[in-house]
C-alpha cells in the first residue's frame, strides 16, 4: 500500500524528547512529521517544573560557580550503582553545556541558574551543595504561539508560577497580590510550558506542525529497516513513510498497569505523568527487535491521591514533597516505624517503598503515612489547603497520636514510641535514626524562613489532633526501555542498531540509569539526547552502513 504521508524524519510523541529531537532534525535539514497521540501536545514535560539538570552550563560562568567533567562524572558515578553506561554518561556531560546554548540560539528559551539550589545528594563526591546544575526555563508568553497556546498540556495549579514560585523550587505555591492576574493577562506560563513553549513555537515557525490525535499503532519494517509507521489519524490507521529513521519518544510504560507489573522493581501505584504514556514506543521497540536495559527503575516520587482531584480525565496524583519536608511530620509505616529521612530527594526516597522484610516477606513500608500534628498544618497547611484553614475533611485525624494509629490501622504502641523518640531528636537537634537535616539538600527544602538550618526541617509532633495521610509508591515516568547508543540508534539484541529505528526521552533506556543528579535530573539529559538523536536521524541513510 502506498503511504498516505512521507517525511525524512518521523518523530513519535510531543514531550521535551520529541520536540527537541524534531527540532534538531530539522534545523539539520531533514522534513519532519512529528504525531501525537493526546488531544495536547508537550506531554509530561509540559506539566512539569521544566528544570534541566547540565553539570557544566554556561550560566556557571556568570556566577563564579565552578564545575568540571571529572566531578560530573564521579558524581553520577557514585549515584549509579555500576549500572550505567559510561560513554552515554560521558555523552551527556560532554553535550551539555553545548545543548543549553544551542537552545537559547535557535529558540527564546532563556535559562538562569535555580539559584543555590543543592544537587539531591550534594554530599556525595562531585556533588554540588551550593547548586549551579539545575536551569530555570523562566516564563515564556503564550500568546506569541497563537491558536497553538490552547494545544499544549498544562497543569491548572501550576501553569503561571515559575518554578522558584512554587514549592518544589523554594517558593510557597502562591503569586503576590496582582502578579497572578498580570501572568494570566499576558498568558505568561513557567514551568514545564516555558520550557516546551519556546521549542514549540521554533517548530512552527519552520513550518513543522504537529498532528494531535494522531496514535502511532506500529512500526513499518520493509527490507530489513524501519521505513515508516502506521498512525491511527480520525480513527483510521494511515501509513506515515519514514524516509530516514522514525524517533520514538513517546514517554515511558507508567501507565500501562501489564508492563508496570512486568518490569519495575515494586509496586507503583501512582504515576503523575500524562495518562496517554502507556508504553507503546517500547511494546513497538521490543516487536522491532530491541535490546532493553534499566527496565526495573522509574524516577520514582512519593505522592498522595486527594479524592475528587482529576487531571486528564483520571485521578490525580501529587508528589509529597513540601509536607514530607516541612517541620512537624514524619513517614511511618504499618509498624508505626519511620523509614528514612523524610527530607531527602523524592527520587531516592521511592526506594524506601521497595524494600522487602526477608522475615514476613513483604513490603516493610507498603502502605505509609504521613503524619503530622496541627501546629504543622497551623503554620503550613496542608496537601491544598492554604495555611490557617481548617484540615481538610478526607484527612483521617484523632486527638492522640495513639488514637490516630488506631483509626488508620497503625500499630499504635509502635507509633506513640516513634513519636516520643522523633521529639528527644528534634530536642537534641540530631536525627540519630536517618540524619534528617543533615544533608545540605535537606536544609534547603524545608521551611524557608529557617532555610541552610535544621530547623527548616525538624520540628516537635506535640499539638494534636493529629492527622495521618495515606502515601503512595509513584513515578514521574519510568526510565528503562530500548537500549541506544550515544546517539540514540536503537540497539538489536546483538547490540546493533536496528537501521532506520531511533529512542530518546522516558520511552528508551536512561542514559544515567538511576542516577537523579538532581533538579532537572530527567530533562536534562532528555534535552541532550533529544537533539543528538534529532541529528542522527537527520543524516542521509547513505552514510550510514546499518
Ligand atoms: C509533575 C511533574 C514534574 C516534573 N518536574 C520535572 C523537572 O522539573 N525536571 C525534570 O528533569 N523532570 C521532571 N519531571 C519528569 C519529566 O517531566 C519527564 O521525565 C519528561 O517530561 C519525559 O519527557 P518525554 O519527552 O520522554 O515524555 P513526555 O513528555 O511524557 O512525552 C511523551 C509524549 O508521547 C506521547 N505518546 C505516547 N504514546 C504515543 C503514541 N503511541 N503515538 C504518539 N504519541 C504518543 C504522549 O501522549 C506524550 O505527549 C516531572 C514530571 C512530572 C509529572
Amino acid at each position: 500500500m502506498p503511504f498516505s504521508f512521507s517525511h525524512d524524519v518521523v518523530v513519535l510523541g510531543s514531550g521535551a524528547a520529541g520536540l527537541t529531537a524534531a527540532l534538531a532534525a530539522s534545523l539539520d535539514g531533514a522534513d519532519v512529521g512529528i504525531y501525537e497521540k493526546g488531544t495536547v501536545l508537550g506531554g509530561s514535560s509540559a506539566i512539569s517544573g521544566g528544570v534541566p539538570w547540565i553539570p557544566l552550563n554556561h550560566h556557571q560562568d556568570e556566577a563564579g560557580i565552578t564545575d568540571s567533567r571529572e566531578e560530573a562524572l564521579e558524581y553520577l558515578a557514585s549515584l549509579s550503582l555500576g549500572r550505567m553506561d559510561p560513554a552515554m554518561a560521558e555523552a551527556f556531560v560532554d553535550s551539555g553545556r553545548d545543548t543549553i546554548q544551542w537552545l537559547e540560539e535557535v529558540t527564546d528559551l532563556r535559562f538562569t541558574l535555580l539559584p543555590r539550589y543543592p544537587d539531591y545528594h550534594p554530599e556525595n563526591p562531585g556533588g554540588k551543595p551550593d547548586g549551579g546544575r539545575s536551569l530555570d526555563p523562566g516564563l515564556f508568553s503564550y500568546r506569541s504561539l497563537g491558536d497553538w497556546a490552547d494545544r499544549v498540556a498544562r497543569s491548572r495549579r501550576s501553569a503561571h508560577l515559575k518554578i522558584t514560585d512554587t514549592t518544589l523550587g523554594g517558593g510557597t505555591g502562591y503569586l503576590p497580590e496582582g502578579e497572578l492576574e498580570r501572568r494570566m493577562d499576558e498568558d505568561l506560563r513557567g514551568c514545564g510550558n516555558a520550557l516546551v513553549g519556546p521549542i514549540l513555537k521554533a517548530l512552527l515557525d519552520r513550518g513543522v506542525e504537529p498532528v494531535l490525535e494522531a496514535r502511532a499503532l506500529d512500526l513499518i519494517v520493509k527490507d530489513g529497516r524501519v521505513a515508516g509507521v502506521q498512525v491511527e489519524i480520525d480513527g483510521k490507521p494511515t501509513d506515515v513513510e519514514a524516509r530516514r529513521g522514525v524517533i520514538l519518544a513517546t514517554g515511558g510504560f507508567e501507565w500501562n498497569a501489564d508492563l508496570v507489573a512486568e518490569f519495575l522493581r515494586g509496586p507503583m501505584t501512582a504515576p503523575t505523568s500524562v495518562p496517554t504514556n502507556t508504553g507503546d514506543g517500547l511494546l513497538m521497540a521490543m516487536r522491532a527487535g530491541a535490546r532493553l536495559a534499566n527496565m526495573g527503575q522509574a524516577w520514582w516520587v512519593p505522592a498522595v491521591k486527594i479524592p475528587g482531584d482529576i487531571a486528564f480525565g483520571e485521578q490525580r496524583s501529587n508528589l509529597v514533597n513540601r509536607e514530607r519536608t516541612l517541620p512537624g511530620s514524619i513517614l511511618v509505616n504499618g509498624a508505626g516505624r519511620r523509614f528514612t529521612d523524610e527530607a531527602t530527594n523524592y527520587n531516592a526516597l521511592g526506594g524506601a517503598f521497595h524494600q522487602i522484610d526477608p522475615v514476613a516477606f513483604g513490603y516493610a513500608n507498603l502502605p505509609a503515612w504521613l503524619v503530622f500534628d496541627q501546629a504543622h498544618a497551623d503554620r503550613y497547611g496542608s496537601f491544598g489547603t492554604p495555611a490557617g484553614q481548617p484540615v481538610a475533611d478526607w484527612i483521617p485525624r484523632a486527638e492522640t497520636v495513639s488514637g490516630l494509629a488506631e483509626a488508620v490501622g497503625i500499630d499504635p504502641a509502635g507509633l506513640a514510641e516513634t513519636v516520643d523518640r522523633w521529639n528527644a531528636f528534634v530536642d537534641a537537634e540530631e536525627d540519630r535514626d536517618f540524619h534528617r537535616g543533615d544533608s545540605a539538600y535537606d536544609r534547603w527544602s524545608g521551611d524557608g524562613e529557617f532555610r541552610f538550618t535544621k530547623a527548616s526541617t525538624l520540628g516537635r509532633i506535640d499539638t494534636g489532633p493529629y492527622y495521618a495521610v495515606p502515601i503512595e509508591s509513584g513515578t514521574l515516568g519510568t526510565s528503562g526501555g530500548p537500549r541506544t547508543d550515544v546517539d540514540g540508534r536503537v540497539l538489536d539484541t546483538r547490540l546493533q542498531p536496528i537501521p532506520g529505528l531511533f529512542a530518546c526521552g522516558n520511552v528508551a533506556a536512561a542514559p544515567t540509569a538511576m542516577a537523579y543528579g538532581g533538579a532537572g535530573g530527567t530533562l536534562g539529559p532528555i534535552l541532550v539526547f533529544g537533539r543528538r538523536t534529532g541529528r542522527a536521524a537527520a543524516r542521509p541513510l547513505a552514510r550510514f552502513s546499518h
